[in-house]
């Protein structure tokens, strides 16, 4: 019993693994290995065998599979069928075991190159990372270098307008008050020029650190470039007299902070500033770049009052702006209509005998009438009209003054002083200008005297130095006019081949009654002496003034006292010319050259 019953397990495996492997036959990897189907063949062989087997217990179910009739018969069905089985499974089994082990290394090989190729990936995506941080670091440096000054790294002119644009809607939209805040030092130039670039750029780093202090977190701070800096106050109050408060408030904060003294290695210098404040939104819709002109023009504003001023724009700058732009288109129609004409003002010696005279621009308005050059040249200036004005003047000037000496009135080598701006000399070929316009004329250069403010001179002294030096090579006087308001130093007059100082009019109006002035003027004359530069005095129109110069030495002169300014046919009728004396005052001996 016990064999029929290992009989139909062994039966029952046999099927369970003959089932097994005709499904996977099924599947075409299994069915293309090689021997696959020997193995199934055998395993069909066996488990024939063994139902032979179990058959043999039951005769009667011997005609099922019993080939033969006998027991000796089916033995050998059994025993063929069980060794053809073993001998086509070893047969299958040899072919496909390999290609099993082949399989099985294929896997290894691959699961290691998956391994090796994760590895890979792994590694590239971790390059692959830091380049992209890389990159965004990078994309991030050049936005903020684009939206950042790299001197003080406060945001540039581009990043405020943006910010300003936003301000402009959200204080708009929330009926509140902000303010923009326009301030500029009062003498960076002067630090610029006299202590080096590099000592501007140090007290520009130190000035951005205060005013960051001196500001809220919500505030914005940026610097449009040179020493212009501005500052937004955000959201200070929905009442405008309140929000004006506040806005002044931390302008005078500011103020006080700029005048604390700026402590470098070898200097200690004060960089105090103007403020120019515009509160907006305004009654009109206003764009940043008008918040920025209006907080601009209070600034100037603010200048014009002095150091450290505070100022508000209001309502008639911009009336004042608009006259100011109508002004500067008058001045070229002027230009080109030639409204502009020339007076004279001679200059004297101690005996009152003229030696010189100084041109002088005047300008009859079609409609204004008389238009003083205090109130035109500084809109020329600013509407860049200067330079064409400044070349106007010295061909009206030169050709008046060559006919006049044509006409043997006087002395031949009597000079005529022309008025230059500091820009229209900065400029890069002023020398060949003025030679080309000496060329139009029957003069000589030695006639010719250029008068330049201090305002040149604290420029860059070696270019200026070169400049002057060509000029007086061409036989050119050299005058320094409103001398004592500037910032010139002994120095700057040591290296510069100046034939004449002019002491300004306003330390000779008080020079009898006020001592500072007159120590001034005593002061300018001694150091002009040891210099070897002739000094005339300016604005002199009393006797009392005459007197007092004369006895400290000053024996050149130009004022009222003397004559007034008028067109020369005027002064030649009135006989100016006939007590002229050969020049004293610019006579340098420098013959020209041409
Ligand atoms: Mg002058």
């Amino acid at each position: 019993m016990f064999d029929i019953f290992l009989e139909v397990t062994c039966s029952l495996i046999a099927a369970i693994i003959l089932y097994i492997i005709l499904r996977g036959m099924k599947h075409p990897e299994v069915r293309s290995q090689p021997g696959s189907r020997l193995v199934v063949i055998g395993f069909g062989l066996l488990f024939f065998s063994l139902l032979i087997d179990i058959t043999d217990n039951f005769p009667e179910l011997n005609h099922l599979l019993v080939i033969g009739d006998t027991e000796s018969q089916a033995f050998l069905e059994k025993v063929v069928g069980t060794l053809l089985g073993l001998f086509f499974l070893a047969l299958g089994f040899k072919r496909w075991i390999p290609s099993i082990q082949e399989l099985a290394y294929s896997r290894q090989s691959l699961e290691h190159q998956v391994k090796k190729r994760t590895k890979d990936l792994e590694q590239a995506n971790i390059k692959l990372s830091i380049e992209v941080d890389e990159r965004k670091k990078a994309q991030e440096h050049l936005k903020h270098q684009a939206l950042h000054d790299p001197l003080t790294s406060l945001p540039n002119r581009y990043a405020m307008t943006e910010f300003l644009e936003h301000e402009i809607s959200r204080a708009s939209r929330h009926n509140y008050f902000s303010a923009v805040l326009f301030l500029d030092l009062d003498n960076f130039k002067s630090i610029n020029d006299v202590q080096g670039h590099g000592t501007g750029d140090q007290v520009l780093k130190i000035v951005a650190e205060r005013l960051n202090q001196c500001r809220r977190a919500e505030d914005f701070l940026g610097r449009l470039g040179g020493d212009e800096f501005v500052l937004v106050l955000t959201e200070l109050d929905a009442d405008l007299q309140i929000a004006a408060e506040l806005a002044q408030v931390a302008a005078q904060r500011i103020i006080k902070t700029l005048d604390e003294p700026i402590f470098l290695v070898d200097h200690k210098l004060i960089a105090p500033c103007c403020i120019g404040i515009k509160l907006f939104p305004g009654t009109q819709e206003e764009a940043c770049g008008d918040l920025l002109k209006q907080a601009d023009m209070a600034l100037y504003h603010a200048k014009d009052k002095g150091q450290g001023v505070v100022s508000f724009f209001y309502e008639d700058m911009q009336k004042l702006l608009e006259k100011r732009l109508n002004l500067a288109r008058e001045i070229q129609e002027g230009l080109e209509q030639e409204q502009f004409y020339l007076h004279y003002q001679p200059q004297v010696n101690i005996d009152a005998q003229v030696f010189g005279v100084e041109a002088l621009l005047r300008w009859n308005h079609p409609t204004r009438g008389m238009v003083g050059p205090d109130e035109f040249i500084p809109i020329a200036e600013e509407a860049g009209l200067i330079h064409e004005l400044g070349r106007y003047v010295l061909h009206h000037t030169l050709n008046e003054w060559s006919k006049f000496l044509a006409e043997d009135v006087c002395e031949s080598t009597m000079k005529v002083a022309v008025n230059i701006s500091p820009s229209h000399f900065l400029e890069a070929d002023f020398v060949d200008q003025i030679k080309h316009i000496l060329s139009s004329y029957d003069l000589q250069n030695c006639h010719l005297v250029l008068e330049i403010t201090e305002g040149v001179v604290i420029q860059d002294i070696a270019d200026i130095s070169v400049k002057m030096e060509a000029l007086r090579q061409l036989g050119i006087g050299l005058s320094l006019d409103d001398f004592g308001t500037g910032y010139s130093s002994l120095a700057y007059l040591k290296r510069l081949p100046l034939d004449t100082l002019k002491i300004d009019r306003s330390f000779v109006r008080d020079i009898h009654i006020d001592p500072n002035d007159a120590a001034i003027v005593e002061a300018i004359l001694a150091m002009a002496t040891s210099l070897g530069i002739d000094v005339i005095a300016e604005g002199v129109e009393t006797d009392a003034q005459r007197q007092f110069l004369e006895q400290r030495g000053c024996i050149f002169y130009q004022g009222y006292l003397f004559s007034r300014p008028a067109p020369l046919n005027e002064l030649v009728e009135k006989g100016v010319f006939e007590q002229a004396v050969e020049c004293h005052a610019v006579q340098k001996s420098i013959q020209p050259s041409a």
